[in-house]
């Protein structure tokens, strides 16, 4: 059976599953480590770099490298999210073609989708180290409160790093899916999800092997970034009381306030103070100013206690929405690395009056649920079932700016609804339609998925012609819509281009542009190798040739030489063909040597 991963795209950190031996295991990277930054970076010297090495060079190389780019995915350029986010980032951003947001990488724009590509290639190639041949099946996970255009654009990140995405499916329904694989389970359970970037609540109902989601809530820009901010923040006003220094509008400064403000985070979870100490952080008068300061778990809860508050409130909508008591739950369960932290913990025991379950690992569940899934979908004989919903209401604009809603939150995916539309005047040729998402009654305070214009109208009296217009949400929760003209029967194929996404050419691009660039990475990683082979093989010559140089001869020395030379010239050409040649003569010499000086 072919090899499917599960992959999650998280906003701080990736992770990478597959199933085995009819089980889901996380697979580690080269390093050893289960997750990978979702960090990608250009050097230079023009190379990609993601994980844990474009981390390592992040506070010299601040404004070639992207952080936490999954909060810019899908969203448009002018929306206060992305304003938001570029106020603070070293790197630099710009307006794309499609209001999206570009990132200017050494003097080349990059878009989102992109960026997120190499993350999703690098898992990719994780999964194929480990599992020693080229897999391209894949799910990933969303949070469960994307709309259209971050799905749709993530699934396009997807394509441009060569995967076959079986699915998208949202971050609590694969955690509720790894927590109920294998056991028998039967009840409500609430997945807490709280990230990077993004908090999730899914309420679900789990009974024989069918995974239901009843409700899901959230915020797709709230996550443990924002606790980040908070405490870079604190630390910047008191080094500006301190020294009258801002080190706000220095990068390289703000990047290692950034490492540290994380770390004492993190670690503030397991102790109730921390020491931060940055030296050299800042100049004034030419002298060194260094940061020197303590910070408490108490001041750290005081500054985020309105963030934990939000995502309490967000509970209380999801089980509202589901119609369940607290009482109902039968088990709570916490997802995403900011979920260590002692008082979203306390709060979370509190509001749902029981303790949230300890039995999964917050960083890995939700690639183990994506693997399950993937298992399933190319499993026919796998008997689970995942009911999902979609998490947002999908409707049209009518006149005076209101929002009629078509389709529902949280309702269960995949769905259609089918609107009849019509003419206002006489003659008309054409109506102009325009679908959104969210959860306001104005149009103006919802997301704008797109316009599209339905054309080639017979010439009629207004309000006669019928056009049949149909709005599907598939299982990724990805829009789709198509048009029936009633009077010809025609049917017109719509194509909702969502903002924050790539237009169809630009993506077949792309695509391209990632295929030649892994194919040039592979083939620099193959020279690399032949050259690391050669320094070997040299070095092996170099220390045999003095004991058998009285059997060689002059003229077999000079050979010798010879070859030693014309292979450090092959390296230097970086040329496979040669250097692969040169590799091949070195090795024949040092046959030859070791025939000569054994015994
Ligand atoms: P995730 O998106 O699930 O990888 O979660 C990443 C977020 O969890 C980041 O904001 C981390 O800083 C945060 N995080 C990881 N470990 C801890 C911890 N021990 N205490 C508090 N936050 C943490």
């Amino acid at each position: 059976m072919e090899k499917v991963i599960g992959i999650d795209l998280g906003t701080t950190n990736s992770c990478v599953a597959t199933f085995e031996n009819g089980r889901p295991v996380v697979i580690p990277n080269k390093g050893g480590y289960k997750t990978t930054p979702s960090i990608v970076a250009v050097a230079e010297n023009g190379k990609r770099l993601v994980g844990h090495v474009a981390k390592r060079q992040a506070v010299t190389n601040a404004e070639n490298t992207v952080f936490a780019s999954k909060r810019l995915i899908g969203r448009s350029f002018d929306s206060p999210e992305v304003q938001h986010t570029i106020k603070t980032a070293a790197f630099a951003a710009v307006c794309g073609p499609n209001s999206d947001v570009r990132i200017r990488l050494h003097g080349k724009d990059h878009s989102i989708s992109e960026l997120t590509a190499l993350i999703l290639s690098e898992m990719r190639r994780v999964a194929e180290d480990y599992l020693g041949e080229p897999i391209s099946g894949a799910v990933i996970t969303v949070p469960a409160y994307f709309n259209d255009a971050q799905r749709q654009a993530t699934k396009q990140a997807g394509e441009i790093a060569g995967l076959n995405i079986l699915r998208i499916i949202n971050e609590p329904t694969a955690a509720a899916l790894a927590y109920g694989f294998d056991k028998k389970v039967d009840k409500k359970v609430a997945i807490f999800d709280f990230g990077g970037g993004t908090f999730d609540i899914s309420i679900l109902e789990i009974a024989d092997g069918v995974f239901e989601v009843m409700a899901t809530a959230g915020d797709t820009f709230l996550g443990g970034e924002d606790f980040d901010h908070r405490i870079i923040n604190h630390l910047v006003e008191e080094f500006k009381q301190e020294n009258d220094v801002d080190l706000s509008i220095e990068r390289m400064a703000m990047q290692r306030l950034k490492d540290e403000a994380e770390k004492a985070k993190c670690e503030l979870s397991f102790s109730t103070s921390r020491a931060l100490n940055l030296p050299f952080i800042a100049t004034r008068d030419k002298r060194p100013l260094h940061l020197r300061t303590t910070l408490t778990r108490e001041k750290l809860e005081e500054m985020t206690g309105d963030l934990v508050a939000q995502c309490i409130d967000i509970c209380r909508t999801a089980l509202d929405d589901a119609g369940v008591s607290v009482e109902e739950i039968g088990e709570v369960i916490l997802v995403g690395g900011q979920t260590r932290m002692p008082l979203i913990q306390r709060e979370v025991e509190a509001f749902f009056g029981r303790p949230p379950c300890k039995n999964v690992h917050p960083d890995e569940v939700v690639a183990m649920g994506a693997a399950i899934q993937a298992h399933v979908l190319i499993d026919d004989s796998a008997d689970m079932l995942l009911l999902d919903v979609t998490p947002m209401s999908m409707g049209i604009a009518t006149a005076g700016g209101q929002f009629c809603v078509l389709i529902p939150r949280n309702t269960t995916i995949p769905t259609q609804h089918s609107h009849m539309f019509t003419t206002a005047h006489d003659n008309q040729p054409a109506v102009k339609i325009a679908v959104l998402q969210g959860e306001s009654r104005r149009v103006s305070e919802n997301q704008l998925l797109g316009e599209f214009l339905l054309s080639g109208i017979r010439e009629m009296p207004k309000g006669l012609p019928e056009i049949e217009v149909t709005f599907a949400i598939d299982s990724n929760g990805i829009v789709n819509v198509s048009a029936l003209d009633r009077d010809t029967g025609k049917r017109q194929s719509i194509k909702v281009t969502c903002t924050g996404g790539l237009a169809e050419e630009e993506l077949q691009r792309v695509i391209e542009e990632q295929r030649e660039y892994e194919i040039k990475e592979r083939d620099e990683e193959a020279v690399t190798r032949e050259c690391d082979r050669i320094e070997s093989l040299t070095q092996e010559i170099k220390k045999l040739l003095p004991r058998a140089e009285r059997l060689l001869g002059s003229a077999g020395v000079q050979a010798m030489d010879r070859k030693l030379s014309a292979a450090r010239e092959a390296q230097a050409s970086r040329d496979a063909a040669r250097i692969r040649g040169a590799g091949q003569e070195l090795e024949r010499s040092l046959t030859t040597l070791r025939g000569l000086v054994t015994p």
